[in-house]
């Protein structure tokens, strides 16, 4: 899993913030189709536990509507302080407000009337919330036209996929995500928006921006609904705490050339138990060291660059190319040895698939190449 880098970028997380707040602002003006009497937002304020019964004592009604508006705003694009709060803030939200489930419809048992009402509520927190018109814009609405017109520009989750610029799934790092323009003129968007927190419990996070998570069409729907206790990509990734390591079936060390068929991919983790077990838990949802297992061509191709150019011969086609001629302090250049190795150039910290296994699995060949050495 990588981190998806917003919370460090402030200029593009405030721009973000903003627009998904004055778009949802201007769309909870809407009056209700099932309650010709409320707004959106009323709906929304009569349906959630917004605050603990300690916290509006006392308060003039003017005070608790004050207080209603800076809650709705947390909820739909997080606190001010959200870097310090990250997921405290959702699971403040899950101690007031609880799972929402809707009442599961049994085949010749009908729901009782408050159950039906119960469900009837959640589907129209859903609709109140706006993720529907979020993902897919419905241009001829009145409130969508006013938004366009006062803003200036348009707000989709197309469009803030794009000013993510996330390129491949942060679940898996295998897919790419991003959008691809069509010879029509007309982008196809290759992520789907994943809810961290699923918004068929938690329909109050339907529409909260750091709840969305662009991903890969089998992350998003291998994904089960337990998810305290995985990592939260806009906090955290596995970085260097869970390296791919690659290690042959039988045990024992992996001396080249070796048979693909022989090796396992498997995660080496560091840490306390508690980040461990963090990861362990997305690895096993998401079912990534398993599905990298399977990814043998690529592994295939890793093991058999790095043992014909190992660090003798690569530094003898640097002589043969002359690429500048010497090899300096025993070492040749990066850009010549990802050359050799198949490491895409200059890639900076752009993401591509796969890119954190293939550095991995090098840093691992390249430490028992060190180890031998001794
Ligand atoms: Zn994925």
């Amino acid at each position: 899993m990588i981190k998806i880098k917003l919370l460090e970028n402030d200029t593009l997380r405030k721009d973000l913030e903003k627009i998904h707040w004055d778009w949802f602002s201007e769309r909870a003006k809407t009056t209700c189709s099932w309650d010709k009497s409320l707004t959106y937002k009323d709906f929304i304020k009569n349906n959630i536990i917004y605050a603990t019964a300690t916290e509006l004592n006392g308060l003039t009604n003017s005070q608790k509507d004050d207080l209603f508006d800076r809650r709705l705003q947390e909820l739909i694009v997080g606190p001010d302080d959200i870097k310090q709060k990250g997921l405290n803030f959702f699971y403040r939200w899950i101690i007031l407000n609880g799972k929402m489930q809707k009442y599961p419809k049994q085949k010749g048992v009908a729901l009782l009337q408050d159950q039906e009402d119960y469900n009837k509520k959640i589907d129209h927190l859903k609709i109140a919330f706006g993720y529907d018109d979020f993902c897919t814009p419905k241009e001829s609405r009145g409130w969508y036209k006013e938004f366009k017109q006062k803003y200036k520009c348009d707000w989709s989750a197309e469009i803030f996929c794009d000013k993510l610029n996330i390129d491949v799934c942060p679940y898996c790092n295998r897919e790419y995500t991003f959008l691809a323009e069509l010879f029509n003129g007309l982008r196809k968007r290759l992520s789907e928006i994943d809810h961290f927190f699923p918004q068929s419990i938690y329909p109050y996070f339907s529409c909260y921006l750091y709840n969305f998570i662009p991903s890969c069409l089998l992350c998003n729907h291998g994904k089960k609904e337990k998810v305290k206790g995985i990592v939260y990509p806009y906090e955290n990734e596995f970085g260097n705490r869970a390296k791919f390591n690659v290690k042959l079936k039988n045990g024992g060390t992996i001396s080249l050339p070796c048979d693909t068929n022989d090796v396992q991919v498997q995660l080496k983790l560091k840490g306390s138990r508690f980040v461990r077990r963090k990861i362990q838990k997305s690895d096993k949802m998401f079912c990534i060291s398993a599905i990298y297992n399977e990814h043998k061509t690529e592994i295939n191709d890793l093991l058999r660059r790095y043992y014909h150019y190992g660090a003798n011969k690569s530094k003898d086609l640097y002589r043969l190319f002359n690429f500048g001629g010497i090899v300096q302090n025993g070492e040749i250049p990066k850009y010549f040895r990802d050359i050799l190795l198949g490491i895409p150039l200059d890639v900076g910290e752009k993401q591509y698939p796969l890119r954190k296994f293939k550095e991995d699995v090098i840093e691992q060949f390249d430490e028992t190449y060190k180890e031998m050495k001794k």
